[in-house]
């Protein structure tokens, strides 16, 4: 019945529209008749009038009455809870009087690789349907990790049929780019025109089997695998591309991230400097693949605290000469800077010294000197051990710096590739020369107390992209 009322329409308007006009509104009948009669979520929604909800850990019955817009005591009385103190999390409540959403609603953490909008696109959810299910008010809020509740089973077939729009790419583009009928695409997606702006969109491709995930094109995937953007931990990225790409960037908390590829995908590893204020910061993607299609992808992720401790040093007035200290911290960024593309290394880096851990002061901590705010904290891992003591490779390298410095005295760094640099200060007596390759256990040498140093130990420092990381954590974890 409805078929025929539209068909009569459309003759009605044949016969006063201009041709232009006929095939725009002809698309437009298109779409609403996709959206009649193809079964929808709006459909499942009208079969299906319960809601229940997913009890998440730290949620008080008050809390959830007041997320759904309903009565306490209606809560409890639905669900037989006698003692509203008692709520376990992982139960599952029945929600009583809430029509405008239904099924079963669970919390998840936001996958990196998805966006607020490839995941509205997902579930196919409104703006306004999305953002009260989700509890979010404005989708730059929304971070990867970040806890979004939303429908269970909706969608769950079509998450391998999205597709991110390129930055230069039309609707018609995108569709011919996926092998799919660009009037589907418009009427999956709801959008109101062919021509309409859909750059930076995220698309549902009905009837293609795109493996894609969510606001990435396919075949690309990303991963964080280590660090978890921690504070001063380095965090590896890995981006899987189903074989080789022409080109591949992105930034880390401002920071320009190297890739390089390794086994099936291209990893980078990157730290995240460790005074950087916990909370949203962006991650951008940027490439070609390897059919020539452009695609820019950003996100935001949280940088997490370290929890780091802190501690009060005084030392003589005369070191706390900034000048000195910010010439000698740009020099050594400079060296550490480039990204030798051969990963030199291999397996767990070494102790720098041969004696079992014996730490004076761990990375990371926040210091005071003579009564500063705690804006220092400490770049590397001091070993003791004494003068003389052997300073050793933790892993294969090149050096690319030996010198005294003012700061760091008797000074070594050598590059492992991938931009993974180590440093060795205030040694008694270096060993090795600039472009020496040096191996895995090989004594590069003493420990000392040169430069400003207030007792003989090594100060041992790995710097990944640029940026300071917990040496320690090189010591017991493989990477990538
Ligand atoms: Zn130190």
């Amino acid at each position: 019945m409805r078929k025929q009322r539209e068909n009569r329409s459309l003759e009605n308007w044949n016969q006063f529209t201009p041709i232009g006009n006929r095939i725009l509104i002809f698309g437009l009948i298109l779409v609403i008749a996709s959206v009649i009669f193809v079964p929808t979520v709006s459909a499942q929604e009208q079969a299906q009038v319960n809601v229940e909800y997913v009890v998440q850990p730290g949620d008080t019955l008050t809390q959830i009455a007041t997320r759904f817009d309903i009565d306490l005591t209606a809560l409890t009385n639905a669900n037989g809870i006698t003692n509203a103190n008692t709520v376990n999390a992982g139960a599952v409540l029945t929600i009583p009087g809430v029509d405008w959403v239904s099924g079963l609603l669970d919390v998840q953490a936001v996958p990196l690789g998805e966006t607020f909008r490839s995941l509205q696109r997902r579930y196919q959810l409104d703006d306004q349907l999305m953002a009260r299910v989700s509890g979010v008010v404005s989708p730059t809020q929304v971070y990867a990790g970040y806890s979004l509740m939303l429908p269970t089973g909706i969608g769950e077939d079509l998450v391998a049929a999205r597709a991110g729009v390129g930055a230069s790419e039309s609707l018609l583009s995108l569709a011919a780019r996926t092998g799919s009928n660009p009037w589907s695409v418009m009427a999956a997606n709801k959008l109101t025109g062919m021509w309409g702006g859909v750059k930076g969109d995220v698309l549902l491709l009905p009837g293609t089997n795109q493996p894609g995930p969510g606001a990435l094109p396919s075949p690309l995937t990303v991963e964080v695998t280590k660090g978890d953007f921690i504070q001063g931990k380095t965090t590896v990225i890995e981006v899987g591309a189903g074989g080789e790409m022409i080109d591949l960037s992105g930034t880390l908390v401002g920071v320009e991230m190297h890739f390089l590829p390794f086994e099936d995908r291209y990893v980078a590893l990157q730290g995240v400097h460790v005074m950087t204020e916990p909370g949203p910061y962006s991650f951008t993607l940027k490439g070609k693949l390897a059919d020539g299609s452009e695609f820019e992808f950003s996100q935001l992720v949280r940088v997490q605290s370290g929890d780091y401790d802190s501690e009060r040093i005084t030392v003589d007035p005369a070191y706390l000469d900034e000048t000195v200290d910010n010439a000698e911290t740009a020099f050594i960024k400079e060296i550490t800077a480039p990204v030798t593309p051969d990963k030199l290394w291999s397996g767990y880096f070494e102790k720098p010294t041969p004696f079992d851990i014996f730490v004076n002061s761990w990375f990371g901590t926040r210091r005071s000197y003579n009564g500063s705010e705690y804006t220092y904290f400490h770049s590397g891992i001091d070993f003791g051990g004494g003068t003389g003591a052997d300073v050793i490779s933790p892993a294969n390298g090149k050096v690319v710096y030996t010198g005294q410095l003012e700061i760091r005295g008797n000074a070594t760094i050598i590059d492992h590739g991938w931009g993974i640099y180590t440093g060795y200060w205030h040694q008694s007596e270096v060993f090795v020369q600039v472009g020496d390759i040096v191996t895995e256990g090989q004594v590069i040498g003493k420990v000392g107390n040169t430069g400003r140093s207030s007792g003989a130990h090594l100060h041992w420092e790995v710097w990944a992209g640029g940026v300071q990381v917990e040496p320690y954590d090189w010591l017991i974890e493989l990477f990538p």
